[in-house]
């Protein structure tokens, strides 16, 4: 806190020049070519899809497939028949 006899500052001046002293504001205008830069990198992507090897199921590579359970040719999580489809999807 300035003490008060050091303070040159009045209250009309800081208020008329608020941004200038407490707000972060940027130095420059983004310009088109920069904000392009800059949203290069945010187009989504498609997940990468493959064909499981026991049953052909469309699955995410380096993952357990949902249909079958099995992964690198070996049945991981066994998908029993008593077992539902809604049982398997839902948590909540
Ligand atoms: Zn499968």
């Amino acid at each position: 806190m300035i003490k008060k006899k050091h303070c040159s500052l009045n209250n009309n001046y800081v208020e008329k020049h608020f941004e200038r002293f407490f707000m972060a504001v940027p130095k420059r205008k983004t310009t088109p070519s920069r904000r392009g830069m800059r949203r290069s990198h945010h187009a989504l992507k498609t997940a990468n899809f493959i064909e499981c090897s026991n049953c052909g199921e469309l699955k995410l590579s380096h993952h357990i497939c949902k249909s079958c359970g099995f992964y690198n040719k070996k049945e991981v999580v066994s998908k029993t028949e008593d077992m539902d489809e809604d049982d398997l999807g839902s948590d909540n």
